[in-house]
């Protein structure tokens, strides 16, 4: 069986969890701050919040910008559900707006339409770990006087225009295990503003201003430092890790581009990608045909996102009766297959070969 994701964890990682078990400092300490300061640097940000998972670092995120009731928040549909549901736990409401089908990230044509008096923030998804058309979604921003979250869970290391996602607005990351890089379980938030900064700081740890004195309501969002030294570990490789990711995608798209059942994951010479999913779309709705072959043949796969958020009964029930055709019909067509970093050339080969033996 060759599986969808697998972290790669290896001795040193191992080594870095039994020292800090050892060191007695198991919860949140040194490690951490350690852990945000190279991520903030590696991102290109002043700051960076370390948080218990990416969930968590959106929810934040969202509250140290001041979103709240009464706020609006655009966002996509084709997404994983916390991105939206950040949104609803602050008390505000997501908005939808239609992807573009080649990249799979929010069109940035259709966002002014969605802008109320209400609208407060826009926050794109970098799905699959392809930059979206942040520049755009920036422009529109500026003149809405709006504010920009980046859900840039599955993107580290992505680049638009040479500079990472995560860096043009506040950013969020997962450290989730299916993640390009893991902490086990894990989130981060990137700033270069002081206030989101140290809002976040002080919501993630109980809204506590200095010890036992609180103003205002926050929450135990930390991250612990046997988390933090598996990240330290991680974020050295990830460079290595994305490369490996690029190879092995332009390993699929040079072998699967001359299929004509399906359509290749586009690339953009602006943006790097770093492939989080290597993502196909079948065509002429053999979607279910291909995953039963793919099952026979023990290959991994995943579907995201089989149903777009806004079709969800959660969804449904909030009252949401959105058409955005060009997202309910990719999520019909996608399909991803592995592209990660512990892929031999032998398990691509015959990745390739059982696609072109589907005809
Ligand atoms: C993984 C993910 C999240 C949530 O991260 P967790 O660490 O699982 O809480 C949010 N948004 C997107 C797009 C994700 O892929």
């Amino acid at each position: 069986m060759i599986p969808i994701a697998k972290p790669s964890i290896s001795e040193e990682e191992i080594e870095a969890v039994k020292s800090v078990m050892l060191s007695g400092n198991i919860a949140h300490s040194k490690k951490v701050d350690e852990f945000e300061s190279q991520f903030a640097e590696y991102i290109g940000t002043k700051y960076a919040i370390a948080t218990s998972n990416g969930t968590t670092a959106l929810h934040i995120a969202l509250l140290a910008n001041g979103i709240g009731k009464g706020s609006e928040v655009i966002t996509t549909s084709f997404t994983f559900v916390a991105t939206a549901n950040s949104v609803l736990f602050t008390g505000a409401k997501p908005v939808f707006v239609d992807i573009d089908c080649d990249s799979f990230n929010i069109d940035p044509s259709l966002i002014e339409d969605k802008v109320t008096n209400k609208t407060k923030a826009i926050m794109p998804v970098h799905l699959y770990g392809q930059a979206a058309e942040i520049k755009a979604i920036k422009d529109i921003c500026e003149d809405n006087n709006l504010i920009l979250i980046e859900d840039a869970a599955q993107a580290h290391g992505a680049k638009y225009d040479g500079k990472k996602v995560g860096s043009f607005g506040t950013g969020c990351f997962s450290f989730y295990p299916t993640k390009n890089i893991t902490t086990s379980e894990g989130g981060m938030i990137t700033t270069d503003d002081r206030s989101v900064y140290e809002k976040s700081k002080k919501l993630r740890n109980h809204g506590q201003e200095k010890r036992y004195y609180y103003d205002a309501l926050g929450f135990n969002f930390r991250m612990t430092d046997i988390c933090a030294a598996i990240g330290l570990c991680q974020l050295k490789k990830l460079d290595k890790f994305n490369d490996l990711r690029r190879k092995n995608a332009e390993f699929l798209t040079k072998k699967l581009s001359k299929l004509n059942y399906l359509k290749c994951p586009k690339t953009y010479p602006n943006k790097e990608h770093v492939f989080h999913q290597y993502t196909l779309r079948i065509k002429d709705g053999r979607r279910e045909e291909l995953i039963k072959v793919l099952e026979q043949a023990g290959i991994g796969y995943g579907i995201y996102y089989p149903l777009p958020l806004h079709k969800q009964p959660l969804y449904i029930e909030l009252g949401y009766k959105d058409k955005l055709p060009k997202t309910e019909k990719v999520a019909e067509e996608v399909i991803s297959i592995p592209v990660h970093p512990l892929l031999k050339k032998e398990d691509l080969e015959y990745i390739v070969s059982v696609f072109e033996e589907f005809k």
